[in-house]
């Protein structure tokens, strides 16, 4: 089959089950068109609870199906890759974040969502890479212990007057990305604007015009009137940029750099096989995990 007739055959599947199909902005271009929402993970999970829909098929990593569960926990959520983890979430287990806790009494702790249910659950808040100054912001405590992206951490200390330490996890796809590679970048293409995400280490991303979430690149994308963008996050954000803009010229800044494995695993034949055996590919978290984790989502939620 080809990649028409499986996404026909996948949305036939889906309407019978009453499903929605969710595919992250890093996904596979494929992937992207079929799905019914695309966007970032938790963007992602808040939409697929508000529909009436029985059955969420989460096109993305573990965590983000765990959220996903977390935020709906009556309908079944599928991850048609249960391979598909992602290495800076799996950096942090929860017994070392209550280590870390225990080490620093009186520090509010704030989990990016990019994070197991078990280590949000040990969390006082949840933030997105989006809201991450203003919940450092909000957080009770004047000395926070951010987990797990010690650059995100970076980003934001460098935002706020409070005293933040960190967790040491970070993401591959973006920590590989160097100072060398946006000036060879820039080197290649004078003229562009150069845009990151706050996951890239400190140095790149005080060389960046714009730092900027996935979704807060695709709406920059939407109005900016620049006529060449070099990139700095996964691959399959152009997918998105390009469908947000078509009249700008996209380059990666480091094409070798800036794939996650990870995302790419799935594909549409994996997504067929998902919802043709939706028990071998249920994603579940224990309720007392679910509960905890929940609290510290909807306190990120109350800060808007
Ligand atoms: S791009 Fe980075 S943060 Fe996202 S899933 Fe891959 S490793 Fe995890």
């Amino acid at each position: 089959m080809d990649h028409r007739e499986l996404t026909a055959r996948i949305k036939a599947l889906l309407r019978e089950r009453r499903g929605i199909w969710l595919a992250h902005n890093y996904q596979r271009p494929e992937i992207q068109d079929g799905a019914d929402l695309t966007g970032d993970s938790l963007a992602l999970s808040i939409a697929a609870a508000k529909t009436d829909a029985e059955l969420i098929l989460f096109c993305g990593v573990h965590f983000m199906a765990e959220s996903a569960a977390i935020l709906s926990p009556q309908k079944r959520v599928l991850l048609p890759r249960l391979d598909a983890g992602c290495p800076m979430a799996n950096m942090i287990a929860a017994e070392q974040l209550v280590g870390a806790k225990r080490q620093r009494p009186g520090y509010s702790v704030v989990t990016y969502v990019n994070s197991t249910a078990a280590v949000k659950a040990e969390s006082d808040i949840c933030c997105t890479s989006a809201n991450a100054v203003r919940v450092v912001e909000a957080a009770p405590s004047e000395k926070v212990f951010f987990a797990p992206d010690q650059n995100l951490a970076q980003w934001v200390a460098a935002q706020t007057k409070k005293k933040v330490e960190w967790w040491r996890g970070f993401c591959p796809t973006h920590h590989r990305l160097t100072a060398e590679h946006v000036r060879r970048a820039k080197e290649r293409w004078p003229d562009a604007v150069v845009v990151v995400h706050p996951e890239c280490r400190p140095e790149v991303t005080a060389l960046a015009d714009l730092v900027a979430s996935t979704s807060g690149m695709l709406k920059w994308a939407q109005t900016a009137s620049v006529k060449r963008a070099l990139i700095g996050t996964e691959e399959g954000l152009l997918h998105g940029l390009r469908k947000a803009n078509a009249n700008i010229e996209y380059a990666l800044i480091d094409e070798e750099t800036l794939i996650c494995p990870n995302m790419k695993l799935t594909t549409l034949p994996d997504v067929l096989a998902a919802l043709e055996r939706p028990a071998d590919y249920t994603v579940t978290v224990p309720d007392d995990i679910r509960r905890r984790a929940k609290r510290a989502l909807d306190r990120m939620l109350e800060v808007g």
